[in-house]
């Protein structure tokens, strides 16, 4: 199901038409519109709804402080213009908005048409190194204690090789992670789905202003 009402996606595409800008494009605003989507839906996040409600705002409430009642149908210089002073002027009084920026730039320079267009070159596919998958056992139904030399919480870079030297040193290990179980062949390199899939509320953190993004991991994956 789609994340984006069809109202929605008219507001996506409005803002994706003036905000997105250069001599020669490459996306029309609805192909902005249909990465923005496909982002969106891949996240793992309670704060992705909120996007919905800052739609709506950009919808009906902002053209308000200019007097004019929806977004969508404002000619593009005045959606250019309310954008500019209202999301990302230096006086702007949504400016801290930093993730709705991001989605947006995001939405077209993931996209291998821009990609291709302003000579990015991908890097080796990360499943060609082989990320073998760990061996994860739930706990039974009824098993509520775990006997171990060790409880690990967390299997970053830190958990990780603390576990993996406590268990080659013969002691027994419980290592202990929030996040999903990544394997090899879900890494696409593509940094919209990577963001989505690895980052702790798929890189949707911040602080409480919403000025800046807090980018942390939450994942467990394993190499051979
Ligand atoms: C975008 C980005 C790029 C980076 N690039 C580099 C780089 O190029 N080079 C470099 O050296 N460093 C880089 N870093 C920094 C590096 O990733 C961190 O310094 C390092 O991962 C910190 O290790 P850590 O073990 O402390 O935490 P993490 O690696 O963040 O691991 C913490 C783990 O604990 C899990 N966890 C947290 N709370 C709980 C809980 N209550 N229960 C269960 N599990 C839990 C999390 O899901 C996570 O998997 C980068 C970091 C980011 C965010």
């Amino acid at each position: 199901m789609a994340f984006l009402t069809p109202r929605e996606r008219r507001t996506v595409e409005a803002f994706a038409e003036v905000f997105i800008e250069g001599d020669a494009e490459v996306l029309e605003p609805g192909q902005v519109a249909q990465n923005v989507e496909a982002h969106v839906s891949a996240m793992r996040s309670k704060r992705i709804r909120s996007l919905h409600v800052l739609l709506w705002a950009i919808e009906y409430l902002l053209p308000l402080t200019v007097l004019r009642p929806r977004f969508s149908r404002l000619p593009p210089a005045a959606r250019k213009r309310l954008i500019e002073r209202r999301i990302t002027g230096p006086r702007a009084i949504l400016r801290s908005l930093s993730k709705l920026r991001v989605l947006f730039l995001a939405g077209y320079y993931d996209d291998p048409r821009v990609q291709a267009d302003i000579g990015v070159h991908r890097t080796r596919a990360v499943e060609s190194l082989r990320l073998a998958p760990l061996a994860v056992r739930p706990p039974g139904a009824d098993e509520h204690t775990i006997e171990a030399d060790f409880c690990v919480i967390g299997s970053g870079a830190g958990g990780a090789v603390i576990a993996c030297h406590a268990a080659r040193a013969g002691r027994s290990v419980v290592l202990v992670e929030e996040g999903p179980q990544v394997r090899g062949k879900q890494m696409s390199g593509r940094e919209n789905a990577m963001s989505a899939l690895l980052y702790k509320e798929s890189g949707l953190q911040s602080t409480v202003d919403f000025g800046m993004s807090v980018l942390r991991g939450a994942c467990s994956a394993a190499r051979r």
